[in-house]
């Protein structure tokens, strides 16, 4: 029996991915959205959204990706659950293999796959998560003003979160867990220049105190196992992101730090009618407003696409 293909396929359902599919279905392209482990994305896992233009009041992270799904699901886009775990992108159309172990083909695919936060690994930071706990300085940081932080990391992501947030806390404990630091040279000068970051090296965090807030976090001195409680209301650990391409890997150039390569200016992957937005293809900004920003460009370049390049593939096959 032969399958007609689905004329794209949108894969996460984060800012990315719902943007994709409002500006596909209303061009009349069917998307089919598979929403990923985590429909909503890393936004279900934000506290109060207050920098996504349009939402003057602020709005819950999930919420807004109600919203999203809702908008996009108006004008016919089909919202799935499942995960695609495998794919196929050395034939055309695109195999892509779900979780439940079913298949789909697509004439174009668009991930929006995302990437996960590292963290610590410790209980009280699950427990804690947006009562406190946090991976993102520019989303929450409005909610610590005037209090004590303390940010966790070594690289320009620390650097930069404190340097963020000493803008609006009264005091930044920056918890270094080598004696030096990875951030870049200049990162580092403006972190010691200011009088309200502290930055203690060999530390580490040994527990976070509180059960429905943050009252303290538990240090550890990775030398002198000396234990050191800091007082303070937030934890942003800003130790890295790993982009979501595992699925994506044996067909899909990623750059050095793993997230997935676009041609200069657009959203094309290696891959031909593979088209790459947000998180998974972004080191640097990192925000809903820009991933929304590229998913709009993804459906776009994959309209393009199937208006004129899948034609000749499919041609090549029958
Ligand atoms: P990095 O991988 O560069 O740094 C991660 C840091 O977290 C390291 O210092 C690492 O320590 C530390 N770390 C990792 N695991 C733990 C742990 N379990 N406990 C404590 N500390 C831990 O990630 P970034 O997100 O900082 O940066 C990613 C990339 O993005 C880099 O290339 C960076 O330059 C770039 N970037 C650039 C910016 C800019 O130019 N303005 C801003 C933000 C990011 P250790 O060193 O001991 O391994």
């Amino acid at each position: 029996m032969h399958i007609s293909p689905i004329q794209l396929v949108i894969i996460g359902g984060g800012p990315a991915g719902y943007t994709a599919a409002i500006y596909a279905a209303r061009a009349g392209l069917h998307p089919v959205l598979y929403q990923g482990p985590n429909p909503g994305g890393q936004l279900t896992i934000t506290g109060e959204v207050e920098n996504y233009p349009g939402y003057r009041n602020g709005i819950t992270g999930p919420a807004m990706m109600e919203d999203f799904q809702a908008q996009a699901e108006r004008f016919g886009t089909i919202v799935k659950t499942g995960t695609i775990t495998n794919v196929d992108f050395a034939t055309y159309p695109r195999r892509l293999t779900l979780d439940s172990g079913t298949s789909v083909v697509a004439q174009s695919v668009i991930i929006a796959a995302g990437a996960s936060a590292k963290w610590l690994g410790l209980p009280a930071e699950k427990r804690l998560y947006g009562k406190g706990v946090s991976a993102c300085a520019v989303c929450d940081g409005f909610f610590f003003r005037g209090k004590t932080v303390v940010v966790v990391g070594g690289g320009d992501t620390a650097a930069e979160e404190s340097l963020y947030l000493a803008n609006l806390c009264q005091k930044v404990h920056l918890l270094v867990r080598k004696d030096q630091m990875r951030a870049s040279k200049i990162m580092q000068e403006r972190l010691f220049k200011r009088s309200n970051i502290q930055v203690s090296f060999h530390t580490e965090v040994k527990d976070i105190i509180g059960q429905e807030s943050i009252e303290a976090v538990e240090t550890v001195h990775t030398l002198s196992r000396t234990i050191t409680l800091i007082e303070a209301t937030g934890l942003f650990v800003a130790i890295g992101h790993q982009p979501n391409t595992s699925p994506f890997l044996p067909y899909i150039e990623v750059d050095q730090q793993g997230y997935i390569q676009t041609k200069p200016g657009t959203t094309q992957t290696n891959i031909p009618g593979v088209f790459a937005a947000g998180d998974i293809q972004d080191p640097y900004y990192r925000q809903a407003v820009t991933a929304a920003g590229t998913g709009c460009m993804a459906a776009l370049d994959a309209e393009r696409f199937l208006k004129e390049t899948s034609k000749d593939f499919l041609k090549k096959i029958h």
